[in-house]
């Protein structure tokens, strides 16, 4: 029997279902019954009538998930896939940061653990974080965290001052600098530059982006289903992608005809690519690993997606 056969078979027998991220590896991608940002995914998975959940990302996209759906089970075909920008604030540290600034009203970006987005006042994503921090009373500080790109280009775009920003980051976004942008943009100068404005490692080219890189004309700041559109009618035969490789599975899929360059073809995120075939058959087979974020926790970080939802566009990628 193929791999593939047997996971079909496990899923029957446990009432699962396979979500994967944009950026899983391409077997993993083609075997899920849907793939998508992690915000896409998380409402999939509360809509579900699913009993178990099997979410092919990272750590942090598998606990929005079971935020979101309680009462089912989630897994996660291995629990060290996690994430560089989620790792580089823990609860600890945002704790003491507002007990410097009582006053403040935290931001965090989604990219975050369960315990971080519970001390958090509001969540956003790169999609929405502009509108997210303009919602906020003028007058209070904010912090912002763990995105220092994410966080520079909102204060840019806000213009506010009283922001303070924490220095996190992706380790992906090395593998979008500015300089192999300027360069793939000169040397492709007819071509468009897409970005998804989705995880970690595109904050970097946003903020870039922002500082006139590429020229503003050429920047399209997309969504999955925007890049597929957009590839289809704008009819270029070159296309320049800003985000964690894995997009291009699909672009190339949807597009055939187009030629999807990465800004720079080691922009990939080992995490993901942690979630093996291997892995997910065993995941479904032994029920492990399991996702619990205790109940208190999940509320409180429940309730700061939620407050990001209720302001609308929180900019999923679907
Ligand atoms: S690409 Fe960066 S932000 Fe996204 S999951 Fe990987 S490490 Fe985290």
């Amino acid at each position: 029997m193929s791999w593939q056969d047997e996971v079909n078979e496990l899923k029957a027998q446990r009432n699962a279902v396979i979500l994967a991220h944009n950026y899983q590896v391409p077997e993993i991608q083609d075997v899920a019954d849907s793939t998508g940002d992690s915000l896409a995914l998380s409402r999939i998975a509360a809509e579900t009538d699913a009993d178990v959940i099997v979410f092919c990302g990272v750590h942090f996209m598998a606990e929005s998930a079971k935020i979101l759906s309680p009462d089912k089970t989630v897994l996660i075909p291995d629990k060290d896939a996690g994430c560089s920008l989620a790792d580089s604030i823990t609860a600890q540290q945002l704790t003491e940061w507002k007990a410097e600034h009582p006053d403040a009203v935290v931001v965090s970006y989604v990219n975050t653990t369960a315990d971080v987005k519970a001390l958090t006042d509001i969540c956003c994503t790169s999609s929405n974080a502009v509108d997210v921090v303009e919602s906020i009373d003028p007058q209070r500080e904010i912090l912002f965290c763990p995105d220092q790109f994410l966080g520079a280009h909102v204060k840019r775009e806000t213009g506010r001052d009283n922001i303070r920003i924490w220095p996190g980051e992706c380790h992906v976004h090395a593998g979008i600098n500015g300089k192999e942008l300027a360069e793939q943009a000169q040397a492709n100068p007819d071509a468009p530059l897409y970005i998804h404005p989705e995880c970690g490692c595109a904050n970097s080219a946003i903020y870039l982006a922002g500082e006139g890189i590429v020229e503003p004309e050429r920047v399209r700041m997309l969504s999955t289903g925007g890049m597929l559109d957009s590839a289809r009618s704008e009819g270029s035969s070159t296309v320049l992608v800003a985000t964690e490789t894995g997009m291009l599975h699909q672009l190339a899929q949807a597009a055939p005809g187009t030629d999807f360059k990465p800004v720079n073809p080691r922009a990939e995120c080992r995490y993901m690519k942690m979630i093996t075939p291997e892995k997910l058959v065993r995941s479904l087979r032994e029920m492990r690993d399991e996702v619990t974020v205790e109940a208190e926790v999940a509320d409180r970080a429940r309730a700061s997606l939620e407050r990001m939802i209720q302001l609308g566009n929180p900019g999923s990628g679907e």
